[in-house]
Parts: structure tokens; sequence; C-alpha cells
């Protein structure tokens, strides 16, 4: 456990008592205070009253459901969502309301894989706080490990050139662009080729295959893009420093 971890709180928004207390002992086993909110009624203004680190949120809720939550909360402030969903077949459709949650959960899911995913969220955060603390400081050494040059059409890994094809380019770069958002297949088409209309959703994963691999050949530890099962892709930045 490290410093940053002890300071974290954590909102749980979930009306089933029991998932909610099991959530709440990983995050306490994990270092991190937590509160639970068993309905969605009040469950914006009091996010917003306690300002908390992140924001882990059951869709169906009691009072107000937690997309509305989502919105509203979204709105107004840039805290971390983890959106729990019932049913995988309901994430697509989600994705594509755009409600600008960070992560998706599908129930039943292990509360390890949860607190391994809040913790990603958070780190990452930090990470990009310190980025823009050191590029303001002109620093380079310290910011991140891929760079995007949108001008050359260049991208580099470790200072390593990746030779990216025109399109392999434009996909690694909108998924830079938003790291830990996860786009679907069809929404990458649309968002990195909209000039291209003969791309189909199956031809991402060519894509995503072929970047992968350059990445490889680079460093081992270079897993940046991470496939979500019967979803798509996000973009992660490696934990190298833990
Ligand atoms: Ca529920």
């Amino acid at each position: 456990m490290n410093d940053h971890e002890k300071g974290w709180h954590i909102v749980i928004v979930e009306d089933e008592p029991s998932l909610a207390s099991i959530i709440q002992d990983y995050l306490t086993q994990a270092g991190m205070t937590s509160e639970i909110l068993n309905e969605g009624r009040h469950a914006v203004e009091r996010i917003l009253a306690v300002d908390p680190d992140l924001v882990v949120l059951d869709v169906m809720l009691p009072g107000k459901d937690g997309l509305t939550i989502c919105r509203e909360v979204r709105a107004v402030s840039d805290v971390p969502i983890i959106l729990e969903t019932a049913r995988v077949e309901e994430l697509d459709r989600l994705l594509g309301l755009e409600l600008g949650a960070d992560d998706y959960v599908c129930k039943p899911f292990s509360p390890r894989e949860l607190v391994a995913r809040v913790k990603a969220i958070l780190r990452r955060q930090e990470r990009l706080l310190r980025q823009s603390q050191a590029e303001a400081q002109d620093d380079d050494t310290a910011a991140g490990y891929l760079r995007i040059d949108e001008e050359r059409w260049a991208a580099t890994y470790m200072g390593k050139d990746l030779s990216l094809t025109r399109r392999e380019f434009q996909l690694l770069a909108l998924l830079f662009k938003r790291p830990g958002r996860v786009f679907s297949r069809a929404q990458l088409v649309e968002l990195a080729f909209p000039d291209d209309s003969d791309v189909f959703d199956r031809v991402i994963d060519t894509h995503v295959k072929n970047i992968r691999t350059k990445l490889r050949k680079i460093s081992d530890e270079a897993d940046i893009i991470r496939s979500v099962y019967g979803v798509g892709y996000s973009y992660e930045e490696p934990d190298l420093a833990s």
C-alpha cells in the first residue's frame, strides 16, 4: 500500500446491502475509506458535497437510476465513475449513450477485480496530474511512454518510432486522447476513420493486433491497449512504476 491509497475516498451507490458491504470491505483492505448510499434519490447531491476520489455506481437503483445520476454528476464534475451493470449485453447500449463513465463492470463481478480497476483509474489520474505538472516545468523525462505527434503522423514508444500505418496511427491517437475510456468497435470506426466509408468493425481487431505487435517489438511491457470483453478497447498506460 502506498501513501496515496490511504487518502482515497470512494462513494459506493449500491442498493444490494450485501454487495455494497463486500465492496466496502475490499476497499478498506486496500487502505481506502468509503461510504455507501443505498438508493439513488440524493446521490448526486451527496457525491457533489463529499467530492470523493471515485464513485462506484449501480445502474439499477431505487429513487433515481444510475444513468441519470451519472449524467447529472458528469455535467458538473470530473470525478471518475465506474458503472455496475447487470448484463454484458447492456454494455454496448451504455457505451452508445456517451454517459462519460470511466469504466464498467458487469455483475456478478469479483470485488478484487473492481478494486484493481479503482486503483488503475486513481493511479492514472495521479500520473496525468504529475505529467501535466512535469510538462508545465518542461521536464521531458516524466512524460508518458507513448508519444503521439499529430503534425508528423508519428507515434513513438519509449522514444522509438512505432512505424504505424495511417489507420493504425489514427486508431491509437484516438484511444490515447481518452485514457481508460472504453470504445466499442463501431465507435472506433466512426471516430477514428470519419472519412473512410470502407472500414468495418472487424478491421479494428486487425489494426489493434498489428499495433500490439509493433509495441511488443519495443517492450514486452507495452500492453497499453486493453481488450474489454464483448465491447471493444481502451488505452491504458502501463503502471511501470509499481
Ligand atoms: Ca441495483
